[in-house]
C-alpha cells in the first residue's frame, strides 16, 4: 500500500513498510543506480578472475561438482529448500572456472576454500540480481555520502550503497513462500510443520520409471511448480537454467533419470566413469537415442563448454552426481511435458474454485451458494455468493501461480490488469504470442444482479444491509482494491 499521507511507493526497511519521502529518504536516480550495480560487478568480476587464476582448474572443478551434489542430497534427505543463491553460484562458477581452465595455478582447492568461493560468488550473483531488481523498478539504491563513481575506492564502492525493494517486490516474494522457495529460517519453520507430509513426500521416491510423466506430474506437482518458478525467476535465472536445446534434441527428463540409473549411487559420493562407459550405456540401454547426441548435450567439458554442466568429464573423468541430476530432471519436467504440465495446472484451478474456496469460507461460518447460474442470462455465472450476518459478498476466484520470468514487471503489469479486467468484464487471453481481449459480464454487472434480485436469490435476505463484491486470489494479488472490489489471497480470507 503506498503511503497514506503522500501516496509514495513504500520501501521495505528491517521488515517493515515505510514511506521514503516522509522519512526523508532520497533514491539514486535509476541511470546512476544501474551505473553503480555495473561498476560493482565489474569490481567482483575482475576481482574473481585473480582469485580463480590461481587454483588448479580440475580439483577445484571437482570440489565445485561434490559442493553441489551437497546441496542436492540435502534437499532430498533433510529440508526440501534451496539457498537459490548459492545454488545458481555453484553452477556459473563452474561454468566461469572452465572458461579460464588452461590459466595455471597452484593452489589446491579443498573442503574450506570451496564453499568460502562460492559464498564469495553468490554475492556477486546477488548485485546481479539487485541490477534487474533496479531495472524492472522493484528496487533501489541509496548513497550513503556523495561520490564520484570515476573515482571512487574499492571499500567505497562495496560500502556505500545500500540496497531496498519497494512494496511492489514483497507479493512476489510472499508468493514464493508460499511456493515453498525460501529462505533458510522460514524453511526450518516450514519443515517443523510439515514434516510428517515432507517424509511421505521423499518416501515416493521421485520419478520411477514405471510412472508417466502424467502421474509424475500429479503426485509432485507442488514441488515442481515451486522449481520451476524458482529457477527461472528472473532473466539471470532462465538463462542458466535455459534447457531448451536438450528439448530441442528430444533428451527427456524421463531419459535422464533412467539413465543414471544404470550407474550405480554410492551415497555421499559421486560416481565416477568414463565417456566410453557412458556411451556405451547410451546405445545398450536406449538404442532409440544417439549416443553422441547425448554426449554432447549433457557432458560438460573443456572442449565443450556451451552446454549446462549436468556431467563433467575433465581429463576422460567423467562425474555423475546422482541427486543433482535428479534435481535438475525435476526442475526440467514442467519445461518438457508442457502441455501436460498445464493440464494440471488448470485440474489445480479447479480445486481452488470448487473445492478450497467454498470449504474455507464454509468454515468461517458464511452460508454459501456455489456456481450461481441466472436462468435468463447464462453468462452470468457467479464462483460464489456468501453471507454472513447483515453483510453478502459476490465473490470471483483467480488463480495466479508462479510462473516464468515471476520477478519481471512485465509479469505483474499482465496480473493487475487482469484482476482490473474480473471487475471491468475484459478477459485478456494469449495464444501463440498474440492478445486478445474479449468481453466478459463484469464483476460489477454481477453485483448489481444480486442487488436487484436479491429476495429470490438469497433466503436471508431480509437481514444484509451490504453488498460487497470480492476478488479471492490463490497468490497475493498485486492491487488491493479497485472500484470497490477487494482482492484478497486465500491465504487472508480469514480478514473477510
Ligand atoms: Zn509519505
Amino acid at each position: 500500500m503506498t503511503c497514506q499521507k503522500c501516496a509514495t511507493r513504500q520501501i521495505l526497511q528491517e521488515n517493515e513498510l515505510i514511506c521514503p519521502k516522509c522519512n526523508g529518504i532520497e533514491f539514486l536516480p535509476k541511470d546512476v543506480a544501474l551505473s553503480v550495480a555495473q561498476a560493482q560487478i565489474n569490481w567482483f568480476d575482475n576481482g574473481f578472475k585473480q582469485v580463480l587464476g590461481k587454483f588448479i582448474k580440475r580439483r577445484l572443478l571437482v570440489w565445485l561438482f561434490g559442493y553441489r551434489e551437497k546441496i542436492a542430497s540435502t534437499f532430498f534427505t533433510e529440508k526440501p529448500s534451496i539457498e537459490l543463491s548459492k545454488f545458481i553460484a555453484v553452477n556459473l562458477l563452474i561454468k566461469r572456472v572452465m572458461e579460464d581452465y588452461d590459466v595455471d595455478g597452484d593452489d589446491e582447492a579443498n573442503e574450506k576454500n570451496t564453499p568460502e568461493l562460492i559464498d564469495l560468488f553468490a554475492g556477486f550473483v546477488r548485485i546481479a540480481e539487485r541490477k534487474f531488481l533496479i531495472e524492472e523498478d522493484l528496487g533501489h539504491y541509496i548513497s550513503k555520502s556523495s561520490f564520484d563513481l570515476k573515482s571512487i575506492d574499492k571499500d567505497r564502492l562495496m560500502s556505500n550503497f545500500s540496497f531496498r525493494i519497494n512494496e511492489d517486490y514483497v507479493p512476489i516474494l510472499e508468493s514464493f513462500e508460499d511456493n515453498l522457495i525460501m529462505n533458510e529460517d522460514s524453511a526450518k519453520a516450514f519443515f517443523e510443520v510439515h514434516k510428517a507430509e515432507y517424509e511421505r513426500i521423499n518416501k515416493s521416491k521421485p520419478v520411477p520409471t514405471e510412472r508417466t510423466p502424467e502421474e509424475t506430474i500429479q503426485i509432485l506437482f507442488p514441488t515442481l511448480l515451486a522449481f520451476y518458478g524458482a529457477l527461472t525467476k528472473n532473466k539471470l535465472y532462465a538463462e542458466t537454467f535455459n534447457l531448451q536445446y536438450l528439448k530441442d534434441v528430444k533428451i527427456s527428463p524421463q531419459f535422464i533419470l533412467s539413465f543414471i540409473k544404470k550407474f550405480g549411487q554410492q551415497t555421499g559420493l559421486m560416481t565416477q566413469t568414463n565417456s566410453h562407459e557412458f556411451k556405451r550405456a547410451v546405445r545398450v540401454y536406449f538404442k532409440e537415442l544417439d549416443k553422441n547426441i547425448v554426449y554432447d548435450n549433457l557432458v560438460f567439458s573443456k572442449d565443450n563448454k556451451q552446454v549446462f554442466p549436468f556431467f563433467l568429464n575433465v581429463d576422460n573423468h567423467l562425474l555423475i552426481t546422482h541427486n543433482f541430476i535428479r534435481l535438475m530432471g525435476l526442475f526440467y519436467y514442467p519445461m518438457y511435458y508442457d502441455s501436460e504440465f498445464k493440464k494440471e495446472i488448470d485440474k489445480h484451478s479447479m480445486i481452488f474454485e470448487k473445492t478450497m474456496v467454498p470449504e474455507k469460507l464454509r468454515e468461517q461460518g458464511f452460508t454459501l451458494i456455489q456456481n450461481y447460474t441466472d436462468k435468463k442470462q447464462a453468462s452470468l455465472e457467479i464462483d460464489n455468493i456468501a453471507w454472513k450476518g447483515n453483510t453478502l459478498y459476490v465473490i470471483e476466484t483467480k488463480v495466479w501461480d508462479i510462473k516464468p520470468y515471476f520477478e519481471h514487471r512485465r509479469i505483474h503489469y499482465h496480473r493487475e490488469r487482469d484482476l482490473k479486467g474480473v471487475v471491468d468484464g475484459k478477459k485478456y487471453t494469449y495464444l501463440k504470442g498474440s492478445e486478445t481481449v474479449t468481453d466478459i459480464v463484469s464483476l460489477l454487472d454481477k453485483i448489481k444482479h444480486v442487488q436487484d434480485n436479491l429476495s429470490q436469490i438469497c433466503k436471508d435476505a431480509k437481514m444484509i444491509t451490504t453488498i460487497k463484491g470480492v476478488v479471492i486470489t490463490k497468490s497475493h494479488p498485486t492491487i488491493q482494491e479497485y472500484k470497490e472490489v477487494k482482492f484478497i489471497g486465500f491465504s487472508h480470507l480469514n480478514t473477510l
